[in-house]
């Protein structure tokens, strides 16, 4: 399955628009964006630069259970979180690229919350992979689709986002 940029650039709009409802739905004002180093980090600021948000956008990376492992199998580099505003009593939207088994949204809200208590947390991802070992869902979803274990959804970019499945 191939995602060329211009459908995640689809993709992508669909995400503004239903999380510009789900930010009125629930009354949210000013939010704050996070994005999960490195995936999540170019889909925030794809919306980020798309929606009118305030604040520089937030990057987190802790030592996560799992991260952005690329094919070969080495790990990405590590990069230290920047938070440059305190989290406390804020709206805070988190990004990442992939949502599987939710271990790293459970260890990102647990780092999140070492910079303050949030008013609310809603987890943007570009693509739900399915087989969820913890109760962790996104509000909102570029598109669900399951993959199985040997399976690996391969994210190119940083300016043209494009997925292909391997
Ligand atoms: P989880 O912690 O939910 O098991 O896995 C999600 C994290 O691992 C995401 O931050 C994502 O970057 C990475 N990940 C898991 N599966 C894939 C995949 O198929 N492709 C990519 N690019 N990243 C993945
Ligand atoms: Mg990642």
């Amino acid at each position: 399955m191939e995602y060329d940029n211009k459908r995640v650039d689809a993709l992508l709009l669909k995400m503004q628009s239903d999380l510009e409802a789900h930010i009125k739905a629930a009354n949210i004002s000013n939010p704050m964006m996070v994005g999960i180093h490195s995936g999540g980090v170019l889909v925030a600021q794809r919306l980020h630069e798309a929606m009118a948000i305030e604040d520089t956008l937030g990057e987190l990376n802790s030592g996560f259970y799992r991260d952005d492992f690329s094919s070969n199998g080495l790990s990405a580099q590590m990069k230290p979180s920047l938070m440059p505003l305190s989290v406390e009593d804020r709206h805070i939207i988190l990004v990442d690229d992939v949502l599987y088994t939710g271990r790293t949204i459970r260890a990102a809200m647990n780092e999140l919350f070492d910079y303050g208590r949030p008013a609310s947390i809603t987890l943007v991802v570009l693509i739900d992979r399915c087989h969820r070992e913890l109760p962790i869902e996104a509000q909102v979803v570029g598109v669900k689709h399951e993959l199985g274990p040997d399976q690996y959804l391969q994210v190119s970019g940083p300016d043209q986002l494009a997925m292909s499945i391997i």
